[in-house]
């Protein structure tokens, strides 16, 4: 039985506060601290949530709460020029959801509060020191605060990533940013997510239940940009560097001509993290993109971030000891996300950007859909994974 009491989870997004309603369900005492200053208000676009991702919300109580503020999409298709292919799928499963960034985030940390669980904000961690009674997390405010055990769910650039093992990798840099909008162009057929092979670089879009055509854009771009330099850079900016890019495609041009620059978000670059050797040390651990964040084609990054924060606390309600736990939790979950880290990165390898990529991918995309005609050896180990929170861990 655990001797666990106290958490401090650092990092008030997706999986920081998954953990701590996971955290409170297992009888430990967690509390969120955020670097920055206000809750997020417009951080980001659209996320779609895989139904692995769904499912595990429900374990934490939180799956009415983000499905009330998210749409489905069912089914998806791969276009080269004027050519459509629908991607295998399965048929029995709920589709993925679609929620805004933010409505994420807020929805979580209400359920949070409601359960008496406070998010400090302004609270930025700079250092953490720790013995045989307790960690204690230092702030770039001057405060501290002590608890049996820090989770690091403080994302790409994880500072507690760094404070286990001060050799720990950082995130790549996928040479692509992000830009995403909200065209009044109706496009592509409703329920569909399209991905598209521009002459110049890809992108997606769906169409939004109440009108118009939600797209994203991977701009290739030789160096990374912050969030907020891409939004300091002006969305006008973003449109003419867009224009540029997919102004020929179809329907890629008109998507852009047709989206009014208020209705677009510039989020910077895209990270993905290579394997990360040390998860844990003594009573500092990581989970969500601060542990594995596998490539955006992987759809998979904030359903595994969920997932990972969940089992997390299992193992912490399971173990004697919080080594126990780490060692746990890590051996649960390190050969999944590695597998489907692997995976995106060999879809990656079949979305050059360009007329290159686009010849490439109509002459591969024959035998990429044949391989697929396997869908449930492909799909199903990811999308039908299910955590049974009853059933205890082995530690
Ligand atoms: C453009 C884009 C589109 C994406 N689309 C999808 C998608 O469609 N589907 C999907 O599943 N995934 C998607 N992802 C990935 C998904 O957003 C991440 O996997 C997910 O957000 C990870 O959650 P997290 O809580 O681990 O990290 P984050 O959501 O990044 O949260 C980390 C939090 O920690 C805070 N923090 C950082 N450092 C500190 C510190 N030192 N002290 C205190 N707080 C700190 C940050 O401010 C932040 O609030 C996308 C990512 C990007 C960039």
């Amino acid at each position: 039985m655990s001797t666990i009491r106290t958490a401090i989870v650092i990092g008030g997004g997706i999986a920081g506060h998954t953990a701590a309603l996971a955290l409170h369900k297992a009888g430990i005492d967690a509390a969120v601290y955020e670097g920055y200053a206000t809750p997020a208000e417009k951080v980001g676009g659209p996320i779609a949530l895989a139904t692995n991702g769904v499912a595990a919300l429900e374990v934490i109580g939180a799956q009415s709460a983000v499905l009330d503020n998210s749409y489905p999409i069912a089914h998806q298709v791969t276009r080269i020029g004027s050519r459509t292919m629908a991607m295998p799928s399965l048929p029995d499963l709920p589709p993925m959801r679609i929620v805004l960034r933010q409505d994420l985030y807020a929805a979580l940390q209400e359920l949070a509060a409601d359960k008496g669980i406070p998010t400090y904000y302004g609270k930025r961690l700079v250092g953490a020191d720790q013995d045989g009674a307790g960690a204690v997390a230092r702030f770039a405010d001057g405060s501290s605060v002590t608890a049996d055990l820090i989770i690091g769910a403080d994302g790409v650039h994880s500072t507690v990533r760094t404070l286990i093992d001060p050799d720990a990798p950082g995130p790549s840099y996928t040479g692509l940013l992000s830009v995403d909008g909200h065209s009044e162009l109706d496009a592509g057929d409703p329920d569909v997510m399209s991905f598209a092979f521009g002459s110049k670089a890809n992108y997606l879009f769906w169409r939004h239940p109440d009108g118009g055509t939600i797209w994203g854009a991977n701009v290739p771009r030789p160096a990374p940009m912050s969030v907020r330099e891409a939004r300091a850079a002006g969305l006008e900016h973003w449109r003419q560097t867009l224009l540029e890019l997919y102004g020929p495609d179809d329907p890629g041009g008109e998507l852009i001509r047709r989206t009014d620059p208020d209705r677009m978000n510039a989020t910077g670059a895209i990270y993905i993290m290579p394997s990360v050797p040390r998860w844990s040390r003594g009573r500092l651990v990581i989970t969500g993109d601060a542990a594995h964040a596998p490539s955006n084609s992987s759809g998979q990054g904030a359903s595994l971030a969920v997932e990972s924060a969940i089992e997390l606390a299992k193992c912490l309600r399971d173990a004697s000891s919080i080594e126990g736990a780490t060692a746990a939790y890590e051996a649960l979950r390190r050969p999944r996300v590695e597998r489907i880290a692997r995976q995106a990165s060999r879809i990656n390898r079949t979305k050059t950007p360009g007329r290159l990529g686009q010849v490439v991918a109509a002459s591969i995309m024959p035998l990429v859909m044949a391989a697929a005609m396997r869908p449930e050896k492909i799909f199903g180990p990811t999308l039908r994974y299910r955590i049974d929170w009853d059933a205890p861990v082995s530690v």
